[in-house]
């Protein structure tokens, strides 16, 4: 009776909704006539490096990330559209309002991805899924993939389950089964690396994860193996937070080939640091901001953080500080990060509760 309590208490319906390779996805909606052809927007920065491209280049090996004289090697007549953030910003908002008609607790990620609450709503959460997403498309002839769970991190996994412009549903009753067979990298944190350091262990999936002591794994990874003990279980308490008050924005990244060179991670973080700069404008262009860091994470695992005062996010400083935390280890970096601290603010309305009470019905209906 305590543990049926326990789960109706914590039981939450939460919508994952990201947009299919929304950029190129947008260029193709502007420019029809080469709609069908492999396009793939970005390049424009100094390494030239592609941010996303539709999937007639996808069937070329073209992905995000991919240098343009690489992707014009595997597909020469490839079509290399400079990034509009502008529009694609125009577009992001017009779909958060479609959300925000299911729900006020969204959560944006990005400018194409969000999460839902939908706790509150007495309907299947698939069924609103699909209306949200027949609604985007309506609205901005987009299409938008979704996954619906009782958390974020099975939300999450489950909308690139059946993409593009498709959806997914893992009830409660499934997540048993679907984690056990879960490969691991699917869970937020282990990159590359972890998993080859635990495929080593003959550990792929979450079942095998699962088969870990709970001291093992935080031997294993410090503070995140107990997460890890959660996680692969596809247990993940982590609210809906919608107009939270940031303390930080940033972006990490964990890459699959080891920066050997500081070059080469100079490089990797100029993408990223464009990337910052246009979250900045979308998320907090009002927030005073207090610090700039850069975070790396070497190839023994250790990480390191270096801070600078500066009020301005801007690249000689990322530069400055990537060189000092690079220099701090002589192991090739396997993640690279950067981002703001925003000065204190005021605080906003208390989030919203809803999702602690859902209602009999909401608990049932999958
Ligand atoms: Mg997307």
């Amino acid at each position: 009776m305590l543990a049926r309590s326990w789960m109706k208490v914590r039981m939450r319906r939460i919508i994952h909704i990201d947009m299919d390779c929304f950029y190129a996805a947008v260029e193709m909606r502007e420019r029809p006539e080469i709609a069908h052809r492999p396009i793939a927007v970005g390049g424009s920065s100094g390494r030239g490096v592609l941010t996303t491209c539709n999937y007639e280049a996808r069937r070329f090996g073209i992905r995000s990330a991919m240098p343009v004289f690489q992707a014009k090697q595997r597909c020469p007549h490839l079509t290399v559209l400079p990034v509009r953030f502008e529009l694609y910003r125009e577009v992001s908002r017009q779909i958060r309002e479609i959300m925000h008609t299911f729900t006020e607790l969204v959560e944006p990620l990005s400018l194409d991805e969000a999460y839902l609450d939908v706790t509150h709503l007495a309907r299947p959460g698939a069924e609103v899924a699909a209306e949200i997403r027949a609604n985007i498309y309506e609205a901005t002839r987009l299409t938008a993939s979704a996954g619906i769970a009782p958390n974020k991190l099975l939300a999450k996994i489950a909308s690139d389950w059946n993409k593009p412009n498709g959806q997914f549903s893992i009830p409660p009753s499934a997540i048993p089964a679907f984690v056990k067979t879960l490969p691991i990298r699917k869970i937020w944190g282990i990159g590359p690396k972890s998993a080859e350091k635990m495929a080593a262990l003959n550990v792929n999936t979450c079942g095998d994860l699962q088969a870990m002591a709970k001291a093992d794994l935080i031997h294993e990874f410090g503070s995140f193996g107990l997460d890890l003990y959660h996680l692969c279980r596809g247990r993940d308490e982590r609210p809906v937070q919608a107009n939270r008050i940031r303390k930080s924005l940033s972006n990490e990244r964990t890459y699959s080939h080891a920066f050997t060179s500081l070059s080469s991670c100079e490089a990797a973080l100029e993408r990223q640091f464009e990337e910052l700069v246009e979250d900045l404008k979308t998320h907090a262009a009002e927030r005073r901001i207090e610090k700039l860091f850069v975070k790396l994470k070497f190839s023994d695992f250790r990480r390191t953080t270096v801070e600078s005062m500066d009020k301005q996010p801007n690249w000689k400083t990322y530069l400055a500080l990537l060189r000092t935390a690079w220099g701090r280890s002589g192991e090739s970096v396997r993640l690279v990060g950067l981002g703001v601290r925003f000065a204190e603010a005021h605080r906003g309305p208390e989030q919203m509760e809803l999702a602690l009470f859902p209602s009999e019905s909401s608990a049932r209906e999958w």
